[in-house]
């Protein structure tokens, strides 16, 4: 099953991908989680990606794709995957597209986890993430069983560098001028579900399940 997750900064994609890809037993690809490990490394890509996310903004496209081509090529691809925050242009939606039918395959489905601006400001501020595992709480939503600490893998939880409230409203802009217009390309493709994100998490996660299978 190939799934690609859709949705502003912030509307729980990452925090659905995990249970997603722990169910169906595909991997979880997040880019974002790729650029931050790199950043963590200090590797070339790391510095190049890390001037553009401090911002706010997104990664060129071609740093992006050389990125996620490399990771489709893995092994545990071969049964799908759940990608989070990758597409993220219409060119990547293209190139990712293109890819696809080069084998003869094509995505299963595009979810788009729907969450009003107004809620994704106040789920920013509440946000600490796990930069060894990419793990996601929220300090009042979904908060992890010791303040600070990973669930999952015991790492320590921060804030992210691009949470600040200035930041996230650039992000928010940045989705809707390039993101959101993958909502009508993947409805015009087909595939398109959308679920209702302000929910709490287990019956977004629900609504997800009753999608895929579905
Ligand atoms: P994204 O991957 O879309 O940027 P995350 O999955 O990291 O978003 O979620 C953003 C923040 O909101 C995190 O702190 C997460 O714990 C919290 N969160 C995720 N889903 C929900 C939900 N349904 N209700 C409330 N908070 C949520
Ligand atoms: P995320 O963890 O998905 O919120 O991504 C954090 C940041 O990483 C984004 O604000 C972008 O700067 C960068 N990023 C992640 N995925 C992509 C992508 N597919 N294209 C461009 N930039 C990306």
């Amino acid at each position: 099953m190939k799934i690609v997750m859709l949705g502003a900064p912030g509307a729980g994609k990452g925090t659905q991908a995990k249970m997603i890809a722990a169910r169906y037993e595909i991997p979880h690809i997040s880019t974002g989680d790729i650029f931050r490990a790199n950043i963590k490394e200090g590797t070339e890509l790391g510095k190049k990606a890390k001037a553009f996310m401090d911002q706010g903004l997104l990664v060129p496209d071609e740093l992006t794709l050389e990125l996620i081509m490399d990771r489709f090529a893995k092994d545990d691809c071969a049964n799908g995957y759940v990608l989070d925050g990758f597409p993220r242009t219409i060119a990547q939606a293209e190139a990712l597209t293109a890819s696809l039918r080069k084998n003869g395959d094509a995505l299963d489905y595009a979810i788009d986890v729907d969450v009003p601006d107004e809620d994704i400001v106040k789920r920013m501020g509440g946000r600490r993430a796990c930069l060894a595992c990419g793990g996601t709480f929220h300090i009042l939503f979904n908060p992890p069983k010791k303040e600070g600490v990973c669930d999952l893998c015991g790492g320590e939880l921060s804030i992210r560098k691009d949470d600040e409230p200035e930041t996230v409203q650039k992000r928010l802009n940045v989705y809707h001028a390039q993101t959101q217009p993958l909502i009508d390309y993947y409805t015009e493709e087909g595939i398109l579900k959308s679920v209702d994100g302000t929910q709490e998490v287990g019956k977004v996660f629900e609504d997800i399940v009753e999608i895929l299978n579905g």
